[in-house]
């Protein structure tokens, strides 16, 4: 079955006004932590440009305890939820 992502909480960690690059936490289902970081496109919307998995749990996909570049592949469904929870700054 392939993984569904559930984002059960959210926050904005930091943020820079200047150039409205910002990073959410976002915490799955599953125990899985997860920074993303956004930053703007050439029209000036809001992208998700980058997802880590953070090393709290082994990776709910491949079962790692260390890098993986398995969220990777749900950047934006993991982006879109934890937008929803945390909003945009
Ligand atoms: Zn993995």
């Amino acid at each position: 079955m392939a993984y569904q992502p559930q984002v059960v909480d959210a926050k904005i960690v930091s943020r820079n006004p200047k150039n409205g690059l910002f990073e959410i936490v976002a915490q799955l289902k599953d125990r899985t932590v997860c920074r993303l970081i956004y930053g703007k496109d050439a029209e000036g919307a809001t992208v998700p440009t980058h997802i880590n998995r953070l090393l709290k749990e082994p990776c709910p996909i491949c079962r790692k305890d260390f890098l993986c570049n398995c969220m990777s592949k749900f950047k934006s469904e993991i982006s879109s939820q934890a937008l929803e929870l945390a909003g945009t700054p």
